[in-house]
This record gives C-alpha cells, structure tokens and sequence, in this order.
C-alpha cells in the first residue's frame, strides 16, 4: 500500500480544523457530531451538555438490536463530569429549590431537564426515561402556555440547560462537613537519600496556601493533617493552641488506633505556623535514618480512621518509597516467561487481600488515595499498590530512580495538580437512557455498586468513565435516544450536590447514518478501555488478536451494508471520521501495555494499563498516535504551531528538529544535519555532536530559536493533564529507542506491524469475510 494513499490522523484532525476554525458549536440539535478534541472550539449549552463533558462513540443509534450487533460498533459515552473548561466557557449554574430540593421522577429518579414533558397545563410532567407520569410539586408549580412549555422555562436552568447542578435537600443532620487532606509521607532511608523527604516538604509549605476552594469563597475549607512513617507511624498535632508541632508514634501497626483527635486535622489559616514549622523539622528530625523498611497498608489504614472520626470526607496523598514491609509477602513477579501465557494475567491483579478490604472502607468513608511510588529496586508491585488509588477515584503516579536533578520538577507539577485540581468527594455516579436501552458496563477508576451505578470515593476534573450500552428493545427514531448522567458529590466546601449532564442523541434504521456519526479517537478511548481492562481475564494476545477480528468485522458490515454500491471491489472507502480507526486499533494493540517489548518492567505496564484507563478522549488519542511537530517550520511565535508530521520514519527529515508528545513525555529530536546556527541558538554549544542528550532544561537564550523553542514546549505542556518532562534525543544515539516508540506508523521495535501492513492484512481478511 502507497503510505501517502492511506488514511492519515493528522489530516483528518487538520480537516476538522479547517471546518470548524474557532467557530462555536451550539449544543441546540439532536445527535450533533461535535468537533475533534484537537480542534478549538468554543460551546454554547443550548440544552445539552458540552461534548468536553460526555462523547459518544455514535451520536446516531441502530433503532434495533439486531442492527446494532451486526454492525460491531459498540455503543459508549465517554464521560468526564467534572472537566474543566475554558476561561470563554460558564461552568455549571448551581440551582438551588431550597427545602424541596431538585424535583424528580417518582418512577425512575431521573432529576429535572429539558426533556421533561409538562402536561395538563403544568400540573404533571412525563419522563422520557420512564414514560411515568409524576406530580409537579406546588412550590415548583408554573403553568404551561399554548406551546406546552412552561411560562418560566427560560428562567430555569434545568429546563433549557445541558448540564447544571443541584444543591441537594438531605438530612442537615446527615451534611457531610468539608474534605480532609492527609499527606502521609515516607521518612525511610530511601525517602531521606533521594532527596525527596527535604523536597516534599519544602513544596507543601507552598501547597496548604493553595488548597481547593469554593468559588467566589477567600479560604479553603479543606482541613490537613500530617503523617510520617517508616517501620512505625507518626501522628502529628498542629493545633493552634500549641506552641511547637507534637509527634506521637504508634508502633503497633496490627490495628492502628488515632492517638490523637484534637489538632490533627486542623485549617491552615488556623494553625498556619505550626505547620509551617512541622514541615521544617520533618527533614531534620529523620535525616540520619537507617531504617530501610516501610509499611503501606496501616498507613493508608490510618487514614481512612482518621476521617472517619473526624467525620469527614478526604483524600490521601501517600509518598511511598520501597516494597511494602511487613504488610505480606508480596512476590516478585517479571514479563519473560508469562508473556501470551494464562499466568500474564496475574501481572496486573492485585495480590493479597490488603488493599481489596481498604478499598471497601475508602468508599464507605468518602476517602480516594493519591499514590506517588518512587522505587529505586527493580519492582514494587505496582498493580497491587496502585488498585486502591484505581478503585478510590484517585491518581497514581510514578517515578522510577527517583532523581532529584532530573525527575523533581515533574514530581512537583505533578503534586501541585493534584492538590489544586477542582475535585469532588463521597460520590455516586447514575446513568438514566430510555427504554430501549440498557446500561451494560463501566470502565475507568471508580467501583461499580450495582448494574447502572458507580461509586467514586473520590473524583476529579481530569477522571474519565467510559459506559457501555446495550439495546434491550427497539428505539424509537421519532424520539430519539436520551442519556442523563448523574453525579452526587460533597464540593470542597462540604455541599452535597447533584451535576447533572443530558445528552441527545438520533437513532436510525440505516446502518450508514451510525457509520457517518461515529468518531474514530471516542471509540479509540473506548477500546482502549475495554481491552487493556480484559487484562485482568486473558492473556494479551488474546486481547490483541480479539481486537483485529473487531476492526475486521466491523469494516466488513461497512462494506456489505453501508457501501455496496459506492465503490469498486477491492477498494474501502470509510466515512471521514472512522477511516482512521484502523490505525488507532493498530496503535493500541501494538502499544506496549499489550505488546511488551524488552525495556518496560512489568510496573511500567501495570502503571500504563491503569494511566489508560482514567484517560479522556484526547489524551488517549495523542497518547496511541503521538504529535510530532516540525519545529524548523514555525517561522513566527505569533502563529499557531505548525501542522504535526505523520508518525513515521519517512517524514523525518536529517535537517530537522522535531517536538514529539504523548502526553506523558516530550521529546525534543535532532537531526544528525541540524543546522549549526540553530544548536548554537538554542544549546549554546557549536556542534551537533557537543549536544548532551538526556532529560534537562534548555537554557535560556534571548533570541528567535530559543524563545521559540521554549514557547512551543510551554505551550505543548499547557494542554496537558501530566507534566511534560523533555527529552533531548539526538538521532543515532541510545535514547532514540524511545523518540523510535512514537513513530507508530512504522514496524515498532516490539514487532508490532506498520501501519501499511497491518491495513493491508485487514483488508485481505475483510474481502474473505465478504466472500
Ligand atoms: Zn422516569
């Protein structure tokens, strides 16, 4: 196949640009195709929510179930409830009806939306989920005029809004107070030697002044509270009616019991110089420690009772620095040998049972788990550690050969999200769709209570949940298909609120209309999900092998049913955007979670698979078809960035420099013919072969090169939830193994096929299919 005649991603993404330029996308249509997420774009809730909060894999049904299975599509919103969005962009109104709270459905619960049909002048309204008829009650009672609509419709928000929020009306009795922060920090001699015990605490003298709060409010009202550990675990009192911080250490980790209530969760505006001081003399007081061993699951244990007494909601954030000691015997567990075997599963499931029984008590509580793992052996377990942060709506993060030099600015961007994002606390996520349709899964960090429901002890604005549906009747295409989302959760404040998103979506009886309305990089995220979750069941290759079969199927439906008369034998032509499918499926079943290569430890990959699985729409596109732009191209700071080059070899060119991303790195290449000028601008060093390659920052040079350089590097990294930490790699030297990763349209240094290959094999098999 002619690599220049197959379907390109950058294109696609480029002719999206060029359609939808900054324009604004009105959330006024049923079923509207939003733009791609590497477009920009401005929303206008119009009565349904922003596609930065929910994107589905089709924005047209199959009305029937047996034209839903025959074409292989499957059917997922992928939902971000608490995205962020854009300075240009109003967040969700809150809505508050006092006493009475937000008015439901009496049949199915579903809360108040545009959707809601009033009847006999206003006095009923039917739900399109149910079809039930409820009572208004009288103090939301308005009446309705000629048209059916209600006289205040547009004065409400829940009745011409997409996405808006309810203060809930329960029990004062039952308010949850606000959140708790816990930071639990590692004080083992590997914390002490890195260097991170004494970083860690400097930049927390930073971080408690910049603590989540409500908006319009002038503090926080997230309390804090300190924790050191190592064999043992410290407890710290910092209220503001001491003079100096007071240690107390428990030793016995069998059932840890608070030594103390009163000063350890305090509000920094209170007790301010007493933490200030604390995180002075953590550093000094274990500096010479020889203790080497740490324990892990009474510490996240002790956390979890801390709130509880304190009847509060929370968040840990654990710093953990060695195998955990002397919770259990965890075994050391390596790829070779497991590869493709039944055994490859064990590599991503949890060991023991520790972390399964505290991530019970995490969602009672309300309490997700940050982890920052810093190992300096070979292995740490990290499918085991990382499943409470996983299952607890929290984060996990990473660094292997913690070094202070290279890896503290990312390690610190990294916190810094963490603590400052908007998030929320205690929550329970519902989906509602209409009758006809069924929810059939979840997939992302969260713990599924029941058929149709998640639990999320804690969730933030960059967490995402991909949701399956099955049909489990017939649509009506006059109606259309309708998904509410509900998300209860306690703010940062401590209100318990319900974010509600609506979506409308068409349903048709002719495949082409599902096949023209379905976008490649939604069903990417959703199939990335779904395979990287049936680790925890089957061997990769198996998963690999089940995606193939996928594509193929769902490319021949195309061919047979949508596409007969179009074009030639021979010849497939997709609609816009899902003829790039094939590349992205080829992309995930050759990334290296599915198909290890010799340099990923089996951490990396459970790090990897679980990172995926949190992942929106466009991080996990750049993340499988990396960006790689030409930076020679740029010729003025005051243009966008140049358009990114394919992932292939090919398009290098000796002469050039390139910036390649995947939202977790960022490489800066070097051709072996960089011109000297610009080495000289941007390095200041003479010659190519003068550059250091590794991880450092570029220094700071006044003129066009470097500024330039160093701005598109800001502005690659202000589109990103992980921190960007930059390579420099030169061509021809070691670390190109890793720029070699990006270019996922070649044969990769795994074995996985090229693009054109695999495109080629694809084809082959639809053809014998379709015979
Ligand atoms: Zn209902």
């Amino acid at each position: 196949l002619n690599p220049d005649a197959i379907p390109s991603v950058v294109k696609v993404m480029e002719d999206d640009k060029a359609t939808w330029g900054s324009q604004v996308f009105a959330t006024d249509a049923r079923g509207q195709l939003p733009p791609l997420t590497s477009t920009d774009f401005t929303v206008e809730d119009q009565g349904n929510c922003s596609p930065r909060f929910i994107r589905c894999t089709t924005y047209s049904l199959p009305s029937t179930p047996e034209l839903a299975q025959l074409s292989h599509l499957p059917l997922a919103a992928i939902i971000k409830p608490l995205a962020s969005l854009p300075a240009s962009e109003a967040p969700p109104p809150v809505v508050d009806h006092g006493e009475f709270g937000p008015v439901r459905c009496t049949g199915c619960r579903a809360f108040m939306c545009p959707s809601m049909q009033f009847i006999e002048v206003g006095q009923r309204f039917r739900c399109p989920f149910c079809m039930a008829l409820s009572d208004v009650p009288w103090q939301y009672y308005r009446h309705t005029d000629s048209t059916g609509k209600r006289v205040d419709q547009r004065s409400l928000q829940e009745l011409c809004r997409g996405s808006y929020e309810f203060l809930t009306n329960e029990d004062p009795d039952k308010l949850s107070s606000a959140p708790a922060f816990i930071f639990m920090i590692d004080v083992s001699y590997n914390a002490v030697r890195s260097g991170l015990l004494r970083l860690l605490c400097e930049e927390l003298r930073t971080l408690i002044h910049l603590l989540p709060r409500e908006k319009g409010a002038d503090l926080s009202q997230v309390k804090v509270g300190f924790v050191t550990y190592d064999k043992a675990l410290h407890f710290y009192n910092v209220s503001s009616s001491l003079t100096q911080p007071h240690m107390l250490v428990v030793t016995d980790i069998s059932d840890v019991e608070l030594p103390l209530l009163d000063g350890f969760l305090v509000l920094v505006n209170e007790s301010r110089a007493l933490i200030e001081s604390l995180l002075d003399q953590i550093p000094v007081l274990f500096a010479d420690t020889q203790e080497r061993d740490a324990i892990f699951g009474p510490v996240v244990q002790s956390g979890i009772t801390a709130l509880k007494a304190f009847e509060c909601p929370g968040k840990l954030f654990v710093f953990h620095t060695s195998v955990p000691a002397a919770d259990r015997n965890l075994k050391i567990r390596t790829n070779p040998g497991t590869n493709s075997t039944k055994r490859e599963k064990s590599l991503f499931q949890p060991q023991g049972g520790v972390c399964q029984s505290l991530v019970g008590d995490c969602i009672a509580q309300g309490c997700s788990v940050d982890l920052f793992l810093f190992p300096d052996t070979q292995y740490m377990d990290v499918a085991t550690l990382g499943s409470i942060s996983y299952l607890t709506g929290g984060n996990l993060h990473l660094y292997s050969n913690f070094k202070r030099e290279t890896d503290a600015q990312q390690f610190l961007m990294d916190l810094r999200r963490g603590v400052t994002r908007d998030m929320g606390f205690k929550g329970e996520m519902k989906i509602y769709v209409n009758k006809g349709l069924k929810v059939a899964g979840f997939w992302g960090s969260s713990w599924e209570r029941c058929p149709g429901q998640i639990a999320l002890a804690g969730i933030d604005c960059d967490k995402t949940i991909a949701v399956e549906f099955k049909h489990d009747g017939r649509l009506c295409e006059e109606a259309g298909v309708l998904i509410q989302c509900a998300l209860l959760y306690t703010s940062v404040s401590g209100q318990r609120r319900v974010r509600v998103h609506n979506l409308s979506l068409t349903c048709a009886s002719q495949l082409a209309d599902t096949f023209r309305n379905s976008q490649a990089e939604v069903l990417l995220n959703f199939f990335s999900k779904t395979a990287y979750n049936a680790l925890l069941e089957s061997p990769a290759k198996a998963v690999r092998d089940g995606l193939v079969t996928r594509i193929i199927r769902i490319l021949a439906c195309y061919r047979r049913h949508c596409a007969k008369s179009l074009v030639s034998a021979g010849q497939l032509v997709m609609p816009q955007f899902l003829k790039i499918l094939p590349v992205y499926l080829n992309c995930l079943r050759k990334s290296e979670v599915l198909l290890p290569g010799a340099e990923i430890s089996v951490d990396e990959r459970a790090y990897l698979r679980q990172l995926v699985m949190s992942l929106d729409v466009e991080e996990s596109g750049v993340f499988f078809y990396p960006h790689i732009i030409p930076l020679l191209d740029w010729k003025a700071e005051a243009d966008p960035l140049p358009t990114p080059i394919r992932c292939s070899g090919l398009r290098l060119q000796d002469t050039g420099v390139y910036l390649a991303e995947d939202g977790l790195t960022l490489i800066l290449w070097l051709g072996v013919s960089t011109p000297a000028e610009w080495i000289q601008n941007v390095f200041d060093v003479p010659s190519f072969d003068a550059v250091a390659s590794g991880v450092f920052a570029l220094p700071v040079l006044d003129n066009p090169a470097s500024n330039r350089v160093r701005e598109a590097i800001r502005r690659l990294r202000s589109r990103r939830l992980h921190f960007l930490k930059v390579l420099i790699v030169k061509q021809g030297d070691e670390l190109e193994k890793q720029f070699r990763q990006f270019l996922v349209e070649d044969k990769s240094p795994n074995g996985g096929a090229s693009y054109s290959d695999f495109l080629y094999h694809v084809h082959v098999s639809v053809q014998q299919l379709l015979k």
